[in-house]
């Protein structure tokens, strides 16, 4: 029997449940992997994204390779190309892991089809998240909206299932297979359409195993704290391995929780809210497995403050919060560092999207929408639930008009300007004192630092404190209507 293992976002050989299973029932297993050219035509898809996924692509290739078995890829449009694969190379199974965005939901759904009507058979398998949305419901058989009764269920479910990892699959090595493609190179980014740029997070399997390691041996013991320290290395920068597969959750919790079970200096509580974090992406998964209108808009409709009306003021202050030109330093650090690396650590994007959606009344989804096209670890559900947390639209959004004082934020969590002056480097010679507020500097301190506010540095975009009255006022008319 002769199947195709068709990789998407999984793209690593251990604990690979749609490769296990092909290896362990086929004679001969054909790797595919296709190069979605509409999606990489949007932009949804940024020069990131596409530079870290090559990476992990060339990897896989190689350790294929050094197993006797060459990844053949494709360019196209996915459903018409995995159907002429399968075809051509007379498959009797084609085999992937499941995917829980609704478009590829519909794209699989229609590859499913294609085959059906071709004889051809086609198995899929549970790998992203550790529990799938209809694994994990409320008493009455509900999805459910609050993280805090998910987590509750999640762990109760972990503790009777415990899902183990599966171990590298035993290859049957095949000559028969045509090789179109085997002897070609994977593409280049530019043959792609973007520029080369090198991954600001080393990509492939190797590397994700080696940053687990390290990370489980060293930052967790100070997760709790380093997590919101972006001028530390205080997480686990897992989260490009995740989105593309090159490592599998399951493999983390476990992996995770036996570091506990060694003893030693590891400590229970910071181990543990790593892998809530890991539950909340179970959970954002599920959302938009359940409830997949959120990928188009709010989960609910709240009385939240409208947004600005379409024009030049509202473009003038988004391409200015694009850029990193607002005038708050720690928003400024966090958009530059992801327009540069494609990477911003959790707390700036809170205090970043806080700032976009409550400071400057700009609609949460043109947020969403451009950190999907700059993000390395850019994932439709994670994203698109954080934002709705964000704009308090979501299942279990950040509650009431919360508001975050960038300036308290800042001193708060980057209290020696550390990450600020990394991203901000004419901010460099401003002293801690006024590094979060650098407008209020007196000229003598400005001629010292050499920056001078509104010439170097931008004035601030808008005053926070009378955007923040403004938002809660207007929130407030909303609500009495
Ligand atoms: C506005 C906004 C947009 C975001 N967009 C994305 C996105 O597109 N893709 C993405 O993976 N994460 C997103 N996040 C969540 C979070 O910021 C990143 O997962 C985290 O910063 C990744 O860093 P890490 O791997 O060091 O995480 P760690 O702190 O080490 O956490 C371990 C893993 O848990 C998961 N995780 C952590 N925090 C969250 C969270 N709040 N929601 C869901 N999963 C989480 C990630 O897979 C992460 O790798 C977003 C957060 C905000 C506020």
């Amino acid at each position: 029997m002769r199947g195709i293992v068709w990789f998407r976002r999984d793209l690593r050989l251990h604990d690979q449940p749609a490769l296990t299973a092909a290896c362990q029932e086929c004679d001969e297993i054909v790797p595919l992997f296709v190069f979605d050219e509409p999606l990489l035509q949007s932009d949804v898809f940024g020069p990131a994204c596409v530079n870290f996924m090559l990476g992990c692509l060339r990897e896989l290739a190689s350790s294929l390779a050094a197993r006797g078995v060459m990844l053949q890829w494709r360019r196209g449009e996915p459903v018409s190309t995995v159907v002429q694969v399968a075809q051509e190379l007379k498959a009797d199974v084609v085999y992937w892991n499941r995917d829980y965005e609704p478009a590829a939901i519909e794209r699989d759904r229609q590859v499913q089809l294609a085959l059906a009507e071709r004889g051809i058979r086609t198995k899929t398998f549970k790998d992203h998240v550790v529990f799938e949305a209809e694994e994990i419901r409320s008493a009455t058989g509900e999805p459910l909206q609050r993280y805090s009764a998910y987590r509750a269920r999640w762990w109760a479910k972990w503790q009777a299932t415990k899902p183990s990892p599966l171990t590298s699959p035993a290859f049957k090595v095949s000559t028969s297979v045509p090789s179109r493609s085997a002897s070609r190179s994977l593409p280049s980014p530019i043959e792609l359409g973007c520029d080369p740029v090198v991954p600001w997070i080393d990509p492939g399997e190797r590397q994700a195993q080696m940053r687990l390691q390290e990370f489980l041996g060293k930052s967790v013991h100070v997760y709790g704290e380093g997590r919101n320290r972006p001028g530390i290395d205080g997480s686990s920068r897992l989260s490009p391995h995740f989105r593309f597969g090159t490592l599998s959750v399951r493999t983390a919790v476990h992996e995770a929780l036996a570091a506990l079970a060694k003893g030693g200096r590891v400590s229970r509580a910071d181990v543990l809210t790593w892998i809530d974090e890991l539950v909340w992406r179970d959970f954002f998964q599920q959302v938009l497995s359940a409830f997949p209108h959120v990928a188009k808009g709010p989960f609910r409709h709240v009385a939240v403050p409208p947004v600005r009306e379409p024009g030049g003021e509202r473009d003038r202050l988004f391409q200015a919060w694009r850029e990193g030109q607002t005038g708050y330093p720690i928003v400024d650090a966090g958009m530059r560092q992801l327009n540069r690396t494609g990477w911003m650590p959790n707390r700036v994007r809170m205090i970043a999207a806080s700032f976009l959606i409550k400071d400057l009344r700009l609609d949460w989804q043109s947020g969403e929408r451009y950190f999907m096209s700059q993000l390395l670890d850019a994932d439709v559900a994670a994203n698109n639930g954080n934002w709705q947390w964000c704009a308090a639209t979501g299942t279990d959004a950040m509650r009431g008009h919360r508001i975050f004082n960038p300036a308290l934020q800042s001193k708060k969590f980057d209290p020696g300007g550390e990450y600020i002056c990394l991203y901000v480097p004419e901010l460099a010679k401003v002293s801690r004192k006024w590094i979060h507020e650098p407008h209020l500097m007196p000229v003598d301190e400005q001629t010292r630092a050499g920056c001078y506010i509104g010439r170097d540095y931008p004035a601030p975009l808008v005053d926070h404190r009378q955007a923040r009255e403004e938002y809660l006022s207007l929130g407030k008319q909303r609500t009495a209507r």
